[in-house]
Order: structure tokens, then C-alpha cells, then sequence
């Protein structure tokens, strides 16, 4: 009973996300003394789900897997695993008998109020007990209900997008070539990123502004105001991908973390969703469109990060406004200056 009050205090304490993952896998494959125990995220592609695996137990060897591990592309598809499909599918626990390794194999789902968001496997040579079970679906229940109080506090009320209070946490973590595990995690073999760190490829920032939104306000209301923000953050979730972070910083200015491409291609990923803005037609209104600044998000803070993404956009504006600027291009141009505060800045914030 201590053992278990403790793993629940260890859990609720925990407010990274990876760190709850890792920690959760670690308490339930001790307390229920399992052959192996993985823990699996499903995450969604164009292409159908996909299985990430995020922590697995065997013995001595306990592994541990950032979220940029493998690309969502390369993982497999749920669809190729049949007991885990079946468990994703019933979106109750199920057991198998024993599998090649001589050991009973139990799943559980991890659901969210609307949909299974993970999976757990758990292998036990005489298969678990009714009250293993229900400890496992309890514990499970703890995670989740945790996980919706992180989400309250780190979504913007309105669009449901990162709010701007998280935005310092999630560029650190994606500008870092290789992100070293979550002080959280010990005991665990951390496996990061596996980008190359000399690759012409970096993560990049985007600060979106709407167009002459004052003027939506003033003509329709602000309710009607808010019903515009709220199909932007839905564009954006469309257009960008799983891995790129998406936030409202306020108003009606958005930023984007763009995961690890080229200058060019950056630029292009920026171009086309103007282009989905400017082709979109929102209800009753025409021509809403939106201005882009972007910079290279390598070897800054993320607070001047912004400032030079903030710095292109309002030459985006000041130039007639639905365009995008880079702010590097602005600089070889002459356009902007670089601040020599800005670049001899130490790394704090
Ligand atoms: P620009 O093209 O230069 O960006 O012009 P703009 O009118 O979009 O820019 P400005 O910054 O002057 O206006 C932003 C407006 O956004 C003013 C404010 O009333 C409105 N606003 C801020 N937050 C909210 C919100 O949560 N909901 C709604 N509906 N409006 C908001
Ligand atoms: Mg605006
Ligand atoms: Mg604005």
C-alpha cells in the first residue's frame, strides 16, 4: 500500500510529459513484477495510425525514447500489430496467452476523453491477477485524469493550441541537436534525437498575424472575431505537421516551431499556408489573410527567436501585408540590422 501511494506521488508530481510517460512505465513494471513492459503512444499520419514506443522494460534493460526519435513516417502502423490493434479497437483491456516467450501477454488502453491515445503491454509469466488488472487500470486513470489538468493549463481556451507560457519549454527542447532526457528521467537508457548535428537542416519559428483583424471585430463582433481565430487554429492544425508545435501567443498572432528543415524549404512550408489562408473562405467574410515573419530558431533564446521572427513580419506588414519574410533574407538584403546585443546574448531567459 505505501509502495503504491508513493508511485502515485511520484507520478502527480511530475509535470513534464515524457517524464510522466517514462515514470508511469517504470512504477507499474515494478509493482506488478513484469517480464517486459512497453509503453506505446499512437500517434496519427496521413498515411493511418502509428505505433511510437516510448518506454520499454526487459530485465536490466530499460530504454527510453524522446518524441524525436524516429520520424512519425518511419514508425509502424498500428494496423500491422494485431493484439495491439485489437486492444486500440475494443478500447478495453485484453489479454493473449503465451506468446513466444513463454509469458501471458496483457494490454490495456490509454484513453483520453475522446479517443485511446496510448497503449500499455505488459508480459507476466503466470499472467496477471484480477487485482493487478485493476491496479493497472486505476493507475492508468490517475495518469490520464493528470494529463487532462497539464492540458488545462498549458491550451489556449479558445483554440485548443499551446499557450504562450509553454513556448520557452518546447523551443528548448526542439532546438537542442540531440535533447538530453527530462531531469525526471534516471536509470534509463535515453535515446534522443537521431538527427545528424551537422545537417544543413534547422528548426525554425513563425509568428502569424491576421490581416486588419481589428476591422473583423468591428464590423461582426468580437464572437464572430473569435469564430475566425478558432478556424485559423484549425487550418494550422491541418496544415503543419504532428511534430511542428503550434501556439496562440494572444489576439490573433500565432507562432509555429517548425521541426529540422532547410531555409528553402521552410520559406515554402510558410508560402503554402499563407496561400490555404488566402484560398479559405471563412463564413461571411472575404479576404482574410495573414502576414508571416520567420527565422532560424538554432543558437538563440527563444524570447530572441521571436523578437526576429516578430522583426520580419513587420516588414511583411509595412510591405502591404499577406506575404511572408525570412528574416535572414531581410538581413542579406539590408533590410534589418542584426542587434549585436541580440548576438552576443548569453543563453538565459
Ligand atoms: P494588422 O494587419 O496590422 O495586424 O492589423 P490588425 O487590425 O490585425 O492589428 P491590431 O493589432 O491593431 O488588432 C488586433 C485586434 O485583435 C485588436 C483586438 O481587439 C483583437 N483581439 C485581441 N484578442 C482578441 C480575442 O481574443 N478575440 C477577438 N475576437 N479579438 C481579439
Ligand atoms: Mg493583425
Ligand atoms: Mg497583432
Amino acid at each position: 500500500m505505501h509502495r503504491l501511494i508513493n508511485s502515485v506521488g511520484d507520478l502527480t508530481f511530475l509535470r513534464d510529459r515524457e517524464g510522466l510517460e517514462i515514470t508511469l512505465a517504470s512504477v507499474l513494471y515494478e509493482l506488478l513484477g513484469a517480464g517486459r513492459l512497453v509503453l506505446w503512444r499512437v500517434a496519427a499520419n496521413p498515411q493511418g495510425l502509428r505505433l511510437r514506443q516510448r518506454a520499454a522494460l526487459e530485465g536490466s534493460n530499460r530504454v527510453a525514447l524522446s518524441e524525436t526519435h524516429t520520424p512519425t513516417h518511419e514508425l509502424p502502423l498500428l494496423d500491422s500489430v494485431a493484439h495491439l490493434k485489437a486492444c486500440f479497437d475494443a478500447k478495453v483491456p485484453t489479454r493473449l496467452d503465451r506468446n513466444a516467450s513463454g509469458r501471458h501477454v496483457h494490454v490495456f488502453p490509454i484513453a483520453s476523453d475522446r479517443e485511446v491515445i496510448g497503449l500499455l503491454e505488459v508480459e507476466h509469466v503466470e499472467g496477471l491477477r484480477e487485482d493487478h488488472e485493476r491496479l493497472v487500470t486505476g493507475m492508468l486513470r490517475v495518469y490520464r485524469n493528470h494529463l487532462s489538468v497539464l492540458d488545462y493549463s498549458e491550451h489556449d481556451e479558445l483554440t485548443g493550441l499551446l499557450n504562450r507560457k509553454t513556448f520557452e519549454g518546447y523551443f528548448n527542447r526542439m532546438v537542442a541537436i540531440d535533447p538530453v532526457a527530462p531531469v525526471s528521467v534516471t536509470g534509463f537508457d535515453w535515446r534522443g534525437s537521431r538527427r545528424s548535428p551537422n545537417s544543413d537542416q534547422h528548426p525554425w519559428i513563425a509568428v502569424i498575424d491576421i490581416d486588419f483583424f481589428k476591422r473583423i471585430n468591428d464590423r461582426f463582433g468580437h464572437l464572430y472575431g473569435d469564430e475566425v481565430l478558432l478556424l485559423m487554429a484549425r487550418l494550422m492544425r491541418a496544415n503543419f505537421r504532428e511534430s511542428d508545435r503550434l501556439f496562440r501567443f494572444g489576439g490573433e498572432e500565432f507562432v509555429v516551431l517548425l521541426g529540422h528543415t532547410e531555409r528553402e524549404n521552410a520559406g515554402k512550408v510558410m508560402e503554402r499556408f499563407r496561400k490555404v489562408v488566402e484560398a479559405y473562405r471563412f463564413p461571411q467574410l472575404e479576404g482574410v489573410t495573414i502576414s508571416i515573419g520567420f527565422t532560424c530558431a538554432r543558437g538563440i533564446s527563444g524570447s530572441t527567436a521571436f523578437e526576429r521572427a516578430d522583426e520580419a513580419l513587420y516588414i511583411a506588414k509595412k510591405s502591404g501585408r499577406n506575404q511572408v519574410r525570412c528574416f535572414e533574407t531581410l538581413i542579406e538584403e539590408g533590410v534589418l540590422k542584426h542587434k549585436v546585443a541580440a548576438e552576443s546574448e548569453v543563453e538565459l531567459f
